[in-house]
């Protein structure tokens, strides 16, 4: 669960990056943050990971205070939250089994565990087949099926992706989101994808945040793959009244 209450932030040079936000996703949805560079799109998934602390307001995480909670505390935090990235942030030495274990490895999981579950989360994204290459050897869209098997190898509630489809092709792009989706139907995880993608976000459709001189412009749900124009109607007002 995400809750921002009455939310800004600022940069130490005093930039004013996000003002009055009021966001709530609930546990399962899937979501789209939309908006022009700039935008505060950035310093909001920031604040959702706590790399930024809220200026004012409240900022509820899984559970977890941000503004509140001690240094000891982010951790542990922290495992509840996929993250991934634009430029997937693989290490080019360990074969794409290492990748994902050593996320597990570091977080002191049993080796019993890494070796049943990297597996299983490798077959989730169709990778089942390519444990022992080194992320040079995969193409993009395979390295970004990489990256998400990796944030997903805790079993996070929430997984958040800053523009991942901004360093691969249009047509493997679309694969990416549909992968995204269908974690989110099978595996429950709630999703939140930054994207200036506006045809994938068209494509897509669900529920789409626009953010605009860091504030949320547009809170909308839009007809896509995703949703119906019924599936709509609950979650809009529901999930964000403003
Ligand atoms: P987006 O992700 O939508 O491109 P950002 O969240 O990165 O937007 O930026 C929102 C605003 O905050 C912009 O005015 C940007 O210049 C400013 N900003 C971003 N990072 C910093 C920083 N580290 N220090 C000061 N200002 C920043």
């Amino acid at each position: 669960m995400i809750e921002m209450k009455n939310v800004c932030f600022n940069y130490e040079n005093g930039t004013c990056a996000l003002r009055d936000i009021d966001l709530k996703v609930a546990d399962g949805e899937f979501v789209f943050i939309v908006g022009q560079s700039g935008a505060g799109k950035s310093s909001l998934l920031k604040l959702i990971t706590r790399e930024n602390v809220a200026t004012r307001g409240d900022v509820v995480i899984n559970g977890y205070n941000l503004g509140k909670m001690s240094k000891k505390e982010i951790p542990s935090f922290r495992r509840t939250i996929g993250m991934v990235f634009q430029d997937f942030r693989l290490i080019p030495s360990m074969s794409v089994f290492d990748n994902v274990a050593f996320v597990l490895r570091v977080t002191n999981y049993s080796n019993k565990y890494i070796k049943t579950r990297v597996p299983y989360v490798l077959d989730l994204v169709n990778l089942s087949k390519s444990l022992n290459k080194f992320p040079n050897e995969l193409s993009g869209g395979e390295q970004q099926r990489v990256a998400i098997a990796r944030a997903l190898a805790s079993d996070p509630p929430i997984l958040v992706a800053d523009e991942p489809t901004g360093n691969i092709d249009p047509e493997l792009s679309m694969q990416i989101v549909d992968l995204l989706v269908e974690i989110n139907k099978y595996c429950g995880t709630t999703i939140v994808v930054v994207t200036h993608e506006h045809e994938l976000v068209r494509s897509f459709g669900g529920r789409v945040i626009g953010i605009e001189g860091g504030k949320i412009a547009f809170d909308e749900n839009v007809v896509g793959k995703i949703s119906s124009g019924e599936e709509n109607k609950k979650v809009v007002g529901g999930a964000n009244e403003r």
